[in-house]
């Protein structure tokens, strides 16, 4: 079975990692020939609208997927006339447009911060005066990673949070004053078989990924209930195939949804070593219409990322539970270049690995 990817990320690169042991071959698409995944499958370069290259990249294959989430939605539909498509089209344009994702979290009556759709600067001081401050304006399309974002403080910012997202259609939120964040790994299986990693718990900063903990301490069963009721609305209503993530905001050991992926995620890494099967092999299962593996924690797991450079590996590789993941890209601020997953048999065991590697990375010691 020959699986096609669009996108060529480090995604991509640890999709295959997991499905050729299961005998699959891959191949991408991207516009870099420098693209991540290019040692663990073919690598079809050029622009997403070129014709003969989509002709070159659908010959033989018998599925295609995704690995990053702003594939054009209307691309993914010309392929489904052909190909299957998982996760399916409909996920993909629900997921790129904030204000249609949270009209879709409420639809399901999945709890959220408070919004409103902006589309002129008068929109927006009429939503900021309802929502009030501090808010975070969001641009609908294309914000990853905290980009196309700004805090409002003060009505005064209404002018220059305008311009900081340079007038494109947006959603003004609430700010949410979170004790904590933490993200669902939900799968789901050509059958409608659904599964569930254990929460795991994030932290950001200047909007990155910094560390991911699973499983997350102190979730209540209630939590984690609600966690995968809300998970599995949203994978039955979208009639979603393969791994999906959902990030929330804890308040008060309440869960706010904040937004999903419709993909293999960042904090979801931690299970290639920390759990019975990766996120990514669950991710090939699914697709290939296979049935979905157990998705229990071996242990405890903590993930760091590596950003804009990376380190050198001999400190963190003599640390015992260190695994070392690098992406071969090449370095650039901001960037993900690798990330070290730690594992242990227990919380105590994990702590003092977590600082060692630490130590290792040059980061301070960790909270
Ligand atoms: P996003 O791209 O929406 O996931 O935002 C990136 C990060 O910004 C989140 O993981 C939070 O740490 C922070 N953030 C986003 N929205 C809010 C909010 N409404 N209130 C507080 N922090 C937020």
């Amino acid at each position: 079975m020959r699986i096609g990817v669009l996108g060529g990320g480090q995604l991509g690169r640890m999709l295959a990692l997991a499905g050729i042991p299961l005998g699959f071959e891959f191949r991408f698409r991207d516009r870099s020939p420098e693209a991540p995944a290019r040692q663990t499958g073919e690598l079809i370069v050029g622009d997403w609208e070129d014709e003969a290259l989509l002709a070159r990249f659908l010959d033989g294959l018998d599925v295609v997927t995704c690995e990053f989430e702003n594939v054009p939605e209307r691309l993914a539909r010309h392929l489904a006339d052909r190909v299957p498509v998982w996760p399916p089209p409909h996920a993909l344009g629900t997921a790129q447009d904030r204000l249609i994702e949270k009209q879709f979290f409420f639809g399901l009556r999945i709890p959220g911060p408070v919004f409103r759709a902006v589309s002129s600067v008068a929109d927006l001081a009429g939503a900021l005066e309802e929502i009030g401050v501090p808010a975070v304006l969001k641009t609908r399309r294309l914000g990853y990673d905290g980009k196309g974002q700004f805090v409002l403080r003060s009505p005064d910012d209404v002018p220059r949070a305008w311009q900081a997202v340079a007038g494109a259609p947006s959603i003004l939120e609430e700010f949410v004053p979170f004790d904590r964040e933490v993200s669902l790994l939900a799968v789901r299986s050509a059958q409608g078989e659904t599964a569930f990693y254990p929460l795991v718990q994030n932290r950001h900063a200047g909007g990155i990924l910094r560390e991911s903990r699973a499983p997350a301490p102190k979730c209540s069963p209630t939590m984690v209930r609600q966690a995968e009721d809300a998970g599995r609305r949203v994978l039955d209503e979208l009639g979603y195939v393969g791994v999906l993530a959902i990030e929330f905001f804890v308040r008060d050991g309440q869960l706010l949804v904040n937004e999903m992926a419709p993909r293999v995620h960042n904090s979801g890494h931690w299970t290639i070593e920390g759990a019975a099967t990766s996120q990514f092999e669950n991710h090939v299962r699914a697709i290939a219409g296979m049935p979905l593996g157990s998705t229990a924690p071996i242990g405890e797991s903590c993930m760091l990322n590596l950003i804009g450079e990376l380190p050198d590996a001999a400190g963190v590789l003599r640390v015992p539970g260190a695994h070392w993941h690098a992406y071969g890209k090449p370095p650039r601020p901001g960037r993900k270049v690798g990330h070290v997953t730690v594992t242990a048999a227990d919380r105590e065991a994990l702590a003092p690995r977590v600082e060692a590697v630490r130590a290792a990375l040059g980061w301070p010691a960790g909270e």
